[in-house]
C-alpha cells in the first residue's frame, strides 16, 4: 500500500503548509481545520503509517516536541488556558490520514472541544483479567516490552 499521504507533501514543500517547527526528524505544522484556534499537528519524517510502524524512539520525539510546542502556545498570542495532545491510530480510532500525526490542541473554557465518553465501573477481577491479558501481550512481544 502507497505510505504517501498529503503529510509526505507538505514535508517534500510540494503541498501549502503553515510550517511551525522542523528539525531532521519531526516537523509541525497548523491543522488545515482546526478544532481550536492554533491546533497543530506533529508528525514524522518518515511516513510511518500506524503506531506499529513507528520507530518507539521517534514516537517519544512526537511527544518532546508537542511539549515543546504546548509551551509556546501558551506563551505566543494564540488563547491558550490548556493543552489536549490527541493521536487516532485506526479508522475506528478515527484516524482519516495515514501518517501517524499527533494533535496538539489549545484549550480555553467553553471551547467546544471533547471527547465523547462513557465510563464504566467493572468489577476488580475484570480490570485484573484484563491486565493479565496485555501483561502476557507484553511479555510475548519483545517489540512492545
Ligand atoms: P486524523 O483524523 O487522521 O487524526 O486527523 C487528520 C488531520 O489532518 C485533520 O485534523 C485534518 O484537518 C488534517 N489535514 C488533512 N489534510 C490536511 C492538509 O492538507 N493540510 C493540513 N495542514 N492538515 C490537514
Amino acid at each position: 500500500m502507497n505510505p504517501y499521504t498529503i503529510f509526505s507533501e507538505i514535508i517534500a514543500g510540494t503541498a501549502p503548509s503553515s510550517m511551525v517547527y522542523e528539525d531532521p526528524e519531526v516537523v509541525a505544522f497548523m491543522d488545515i481545520r482546526p478544532v481550536t484556534p492554533g491546533h497543530l499537528l506533529v508528525i514524522p519524517r518518515v511516513p510511518a503509517r500506524s503506531l506499529a510502524e513507528l520507530d518507539p524512539a521517534l514516537g517519544g520525539k512526537l511527544f518532546q516536541v508537542g511539549q515543546r510546542l504546548a509551551a509556546a502556545l501558551r506563551e505566543s498570542e494564540v488563547n491558550c488556558d490548556g493543552v489536549n495532545f490527541f493521536l487516532a491510530d485506526g479508522v475506528t480510532a478515527g484516524q482519516e490520514v495515514f501518517h501517524v500525526h499527533l494533535h496538539v490542541i489549545p484549550r480555553t473554557p467553553g471551547d467546544g472541544f471533547g471527547l465523547r465518553a462513557r465510563a464504566t465501573s467493572p468489577q476488580r477481577a475484570d480490570l485484573d483479567y484484563l491486565a493479565g491479558s496485555i501483561r502476557g501481550a507484553l511479555q510475548r512481544n519483545p517489540g512492545i516490552s
